[in-house]
């Protein structure tokens, strides 16, 4: 039977709506994020989609989650360790406010992050450490890529395109989390960078790919899958010609384009 799952902004809201639910008999399975993601990440409710369709209609079922999506079991586990630690932290926990499937392929996720500290002063270290980032001080975001992730960070907020599952949105967030605070604590050795960095444009990767339109790649085009790794949605290990076929001689001039899109070869979708 299809299951949705749900997280919670905060342990409040998770412990309320359990209790609804065994009040009023819905069975559920929690997921948990353990230590090692305790800090940004709170248990999630696994319901039956039927009941769920149950729920929405009782009107006095009151309690406040961030979306409600396909449930999927994660091919990772959440580890056994505790969360590290750092000297100082600008980014103590957050909090997923919105969960919900990605607009480009809604396999994945997409979330809306709240952060319980203001982080804006880590973005000129974050513009120094990070050369693939993208630092936009008007507006006060910095933007990167993890593999074929775009992750923007604001004041108070993160959000994140195409995680795989709740444990996987965890893990990203964790990962965000120990970046940030590392690169914070050594910030008295960095020079912070004011500098925007632009990517490089969807046209030279075009150029950099062989230009037969064999569509292997899953696009019409060579060009349209230039585009579609400049927004993040593809990796460039999805045109087999470079990889491992015939034109194997443009996969570092590629790479090295891509390296500004902050896309690595070892992070193939
Ligand atoms: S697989 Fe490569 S060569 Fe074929 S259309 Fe896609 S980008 Fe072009």
């Amino acid at each position: 039977m299809e299951k949705l799952i749900t997280t919670f902004p905060n342990k409040e809201e998770f412990g309320k709506t359990v209790s609804l639910l065994s009040e009023i008999g819905i069975k559920y399975d929690i997921i948990s994020p353990g230590a090692a993601y305790s800090k940004v990440g709170i248990s999630s409710a696994v319901v039956d989609a039927e009941d769920m369709r149950l729920i929405s209609e009782r009107k006095s079922i009151d309690f406040i989650c961030s979306g409600w999506v396909d449930y999927r079991p994660s091919a990772i586990k959440v580890p056994d360790t505790a969360p590290a630690s750092f000297k100082e932290e600008v980014l103590t926990e957050s909090a997923i406010m919105v969960l919900a499937p990605c607009v480009a392929d809604y396999k994945k996720l997409r979330l809306i992050v709240h952060t319980s500290s203001n982080i804006e002063a880590s973005f000129p270290y974050l513009n120094s450490e990070i050369p693939t980032g993208s630092y936009t001080r008007d507006t006060e975001t910095f933007t990167f890529m993890d593999g074929y992730r775009m992750i923007s960070l604001y004041g108070h907020r993160i959000t994140v395109a195409k995680t795989d599952d709740i444990v996987d949105t965890w893990r990203v967030l964790e990962k965000i989390r120990c970046l940030v605070n590392d690169i914070w604590s050594r910030r008295a050795q960095i020079q912070p960078s004011y500098e925007l960095k632009k990517k490089p444009p969807a046209l030279e990767i075009y150029k950099r790919l062989p230009g037969t339109n064999c569509g292997t790649c899953g696009q019409k085009t060579c060009m349209a899958f230039a585009v579609f790794l400049w927004n993040g949605e593809s990796h460039p290990s999805q045109c087999k010609p470079i990889f491992g076929g015939e034109h194997s001689n443009l996969k570092e001039p590629l790479m090295a384009i891509c390296a500004g899109l902050g896309i690595a070869e070892s992070e193939e979708i």
